[in-house]
């Protein structure tokens, strides 16, 4: 933590994200001066591994909170910071598993589900390429006994219900093959990758001036004034009110802000004495009760272990109860596939609730019906001084690690240009 703030910089960054931590590394590497400001008491944000229980004598196990998967991963700067720094990823596939309530589908019925997610993303496809920025929910064929669980899917991967999700946005979104997890944990790579930033944590951002010839930013260990800033903090938090901005943000920015709110998407983490699935590295998803269903990760990386994955109303439903709710529910299900002896080798259990998260407000941006031209706005600056950076504003790769680090970077490439051209350089 950096101990005391400057008075004065040429570049504020309120977040210690990725975003905020790419901008910093390229506003630095441009020879501007920089300060960090980051109202939590780590930084990492949105990516952050903690380490679970894992039992006696047993060495605790990593997990991640929030991103996991190197998306985009042969584009993913992030795979080869991890090349550098020595983490180690998985390319390999998973195995795929579906409950079917007494058993588990064969390859037949897999491959039919499969088919079923094409003709899906067919539909939405062509919708968007005709322009027709309806809900996902409005254009998608019924697949028969696969709705279910597509859906499902489809709130994991968004955070919200396809009857709420832009067809437009959602078809933007580079979907490639190469998804990689980390081994030692994603959050934990980028703790690595930016630990030689100096950020003020603890600092919460409460209002920004922007009356003046230089910015003024009053944080709770004091003032900063900068010449420029970029804001990280994610849309929902800028729509609370809670970072204030004077006089505030235009009014067409604030209703921008509300085309992409964040989703919801939750965790359960869950250790065991032992191998209780008898998989390694699977994925598997939980069918009959499929809007109230769960997707899991098993034995990852060969470790005694399940993480559980909910999206959209539902995961917003439970992120309202108490933990020990959230895992009883993710617990039964597991039970229902692999039997009661889950239940008698649970060590330990973590669970998360993004939402309740004062500073982050929920999962990762999903665009409104209708509301597809709002990433590209979120990108223009405000008087050539202020800009907006994070997830939120990548065109291809929104709701990633991989689009907040090149918004991150974008913003502060654009800071130093204006402070340049100001300088008359
Ligand atoms: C459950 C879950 C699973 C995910 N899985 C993946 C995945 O597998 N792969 C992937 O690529 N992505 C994944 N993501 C998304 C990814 O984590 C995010 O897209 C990315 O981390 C967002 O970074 P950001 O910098 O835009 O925002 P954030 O991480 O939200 O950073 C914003 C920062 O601003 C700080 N802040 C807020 N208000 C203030 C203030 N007033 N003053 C100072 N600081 C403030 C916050 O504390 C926070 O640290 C997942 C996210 C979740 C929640």
């Amino acid at each position: 933590m950096v101990s005391d703030l400057p008075s004065e910089v040429d570049l504020a960054i309120v977040g210690a994200g990725v975003a905020g931590l790419a901008a910093a590394k390229t506003a630095r590497a441009r020879g501007l001066s920089v300060a960090v400001l980051e109202a939590q008491t780590r930084t990492g944000g949105r990516a952050f591994t903690d380490a679970l229980n894992a039992g006696d004598g047993k060495a605790p196990l990593p997990w991640d909170r929030g991103c996991h998967w190197l998306h985009q991963a042969r584009e993913n700067p992030f795979t080869e910071i991890a090349d550098s720094l020595g983490f180690r990823y998985r390319k390999s596939d998973c195995t795929t598993r579906i409950w079917l309530g007494n058993r588990w589908a064969d390859n037949t019925e897999l491959a039919e589900r499969w088919a079923a997610a094409e003709r899906a993303e067919a539909a939405v496809a062509a919708a968007a390429r005709s322009g027709h920025d309806v809900a996902m929910a409005e254009v998608m064929p019924d697949l028969g006994r696969w709705d279910g669980i597509h859906r499902q899917f489809l709130r994991a991967m968004t955070g919200e219900d396809p009857a709420a999700t832009s067809a437009v946005d959602d078809h933007r979104y580079k979907e490639t093959d190469d998804n990689w997890p980390v081994e030692a944990g994603f959050g934990a790579l980028i703790a690595a990758w930016a630990a030689e930033l100096p950020v003020a944590t603890a600092t919460p951002v409460r209002r920004l001036d922007r009356t003046g010839a230089d910015l003024r930013l009053e944080t709770d260990r004091g003032i900063l004034q900068a010449r420029t800033a970029i804001l990280t903090p994610s849309t929902n938090v800028l729509l609370s009110g809670d970072l204030r901005v004077d006089p505030a943000l235009p009014g067409d920015l604030l209703d921008t802000l509300d085309g992409v709110p964040l989703g919801a998407a939750n965790k359960v983490a869950l250790a065991f004495d032992r191998d209780v699935f008898g998989l390694d590295h699977a994925l598997v998803a939980h069918q009959p009760d499929a809007p109230r269903g769960c997707n899991f990760q098993i034995r990852p990386f060969g470790r005694d272990m399940a993480v559980a994955y909910t999206g959209g109303p539902l995961a917003r439903e439970l992120e309202q109860t108490d933990p020990a709710e959230m895992t009883a529910f993710a617990v039964d299900q597991l039970v229902a596939m692999f039997g009661s002896d889950v239940r008698r080798h649970l060590v330990s259990s973590a669970t998360t609730a993004w939402g309740r998260d004062p500073w982050i407000r929920g999962s990762y941006t999903v665009c409104r019906p209708g509301r597809a031209d709002a990433r590209e706005r979120l990108l223009q600056p405000v008087e050539d001084r202020i800009w907006l950076a994070g997830e939120a504003c990548s065109l291809s790769a929104f709701g990633t690690v991989r689009g907040a680090y090149a918004s991150g970077t974008e913003a502060a490439r654009q800071a130093a240009a204006s402070l340049s051209r100001a300088n008359g350089a």
